[in-house]
């Protein structure tokens, strides 16, 4: 990154930062989302200045118009990091520039303009040397990184917004998983679905997140954690989970099968999982899988493992499948090798443990 090139950030510290007692007692339970670091990135966008004035400032409020676009028109997209202590000391991340460009896609299909990807890659190292005591050094935590931005614009009519604001706020995670990954339960829905083709299913953005809640309170009421979505189409081939994608283990012929890219979000995680299946021995296809087939071969035992990945779960075990028709899938209370194998490694990769020969990690300090 040359940073001479970019525009300097404005540092507004904190005058009453969290005292390093009370940092430590919310660093060794921080859970997931509850708390947050000492300052937040803002960087401006208007028509005539572009992006402008980005400032690292104290975390607070937004004060914002009630007619702001993005209250009615929901015109926001965000991503979702990791900041990692490394084994060397230093602060790692993991393919922060894969999030940059995923993150000008985004914006892309929200009719935003797009946020330079030095300036995003900026505005994360900048908060992470102000805050770099917030990132916890406990296996397996982390230090969540939020970049967002949504329609500031104060009007009403229906039209992309003039202006927008850029943020970035970053709260400390613990483990996921307090005890080794436990095999989470799916539930998929007959009546609602997540993205259709032609929409934003594709994109981070809030409003796949506002139509997924609904069915995950369904999911909650059949006695699943999950809901795995089927395509808007047909309604029979696995879509993916509200936030992580899914992929399907055959050992018989050392074949793992996951969803095509069109209506499901393009992750990094499964990105990451496609390199270190191939290397583990598996031959990847990406192709529509009917959640007939997942019930067929979970009955007859061809299917030897299911997993979920993203960056808040890393890797994460899939066991039982409920939906109209009744249950099935794995029951098993433990993870299956190959998932425990690629979690491990991307954690491994991820906190600076084991040699990194892709290039998918950057130290920042
Ligand atoms: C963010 C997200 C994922 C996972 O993407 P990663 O880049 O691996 O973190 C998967 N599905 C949805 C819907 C998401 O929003």
């Amino acid at each position: 990154m040359n940073r001479s090139d970019l525009p300097q950030f404005e540092i507004e510290r904190s005058h009453n930062p969290t005292s390093d007692a009370q940092r430590l007692e919310i660093l060794a339970n921080p859970g997931f989302g509850r708390f947050f670091t000492d300052h937040m990135v803002t960087i401006r966008y208007s028509p005539d200045a572009g992006w402008h004035s980005p400032t690292v400032k104290p975390y607070g409020p937004i004060a914002l118009p009630p007619a702001a676009a993005v209250l009615h028109y929901a015109q926001e997209i965000f991503e979702g990091m990791k900041a990692y202590h490394r084994a060397d000391g230093k602060i790692g991340l993991f393919r922060p520039e894969e999030n940059a460009r995923r993150f000008q896609a985004s914006a892309e299909r929200l009719a935003m303009p797009p946020l330079p990807q030095d300036l995003f890659l900026a505005s994360l190292h900048e908060l992470l040397e102000i805050d770099r005591a917030w990132v916890p050094d406990g296996e397996d935590t982390s230090l969540y990184l939020r970049p967002f931005m949504f329609a500031s614009e104060e009007f009403l009519g229906v039209r992309p917004s003039n202006e927008y604001l850029y943020c970035l706020i970053a709260s400390p995670a613990g483990a996921y998983f307090k005890s080794g990954p436990k095999p989470v339960s799916l539930w998929a829905s007959a009546d609602y679905t997540r993205a259709a083709p032609g929409g934003t299913g594709s994109a981070k953005c809030g409003g796949n997140y506002a139509t997924s809640l609904l069915p995950q309170s369904e999911a909650i009421e059949n006695g699943c954690e999950q809901v795995v979505f089927l395509d808007a189409v047909h309604r029979q081939y696995v879509d993916e989970l509200g936030g992580m994608n899914i992929f399907f283990v055959y050992d018989n012929d050392k074949t793992i099968v996951t969803p095509q890219l069109g209506t499901i979000l393009p992750g990094i995680t499964r990105d990451a999982v496609f390199r270190l299946a191939e290397e583990a021995g598996y031959r990847v296809v990406e192709r529509q899988y009917s959640i007939e087939e997942w019930r067929n071969d979970s009955h007859s035992g061809d299917l030897s493992e299911v997993f979920a990945c993203g960056t808040a779960a890393v890797v994460t075990p899939v066991g039982t499948v409920r939906d109209s028709k009744g249950e099935f899938g794995t029951d098993s209370s433990a993870a299956g090798p190959l998932t425990m194998k690629l979690r491990q490694k991307l954690l491994d990769l991820q906190h600076g443990k084991v040699a990194d020969p892709y290039g998918w990690t950057q130290t920042v300090s």
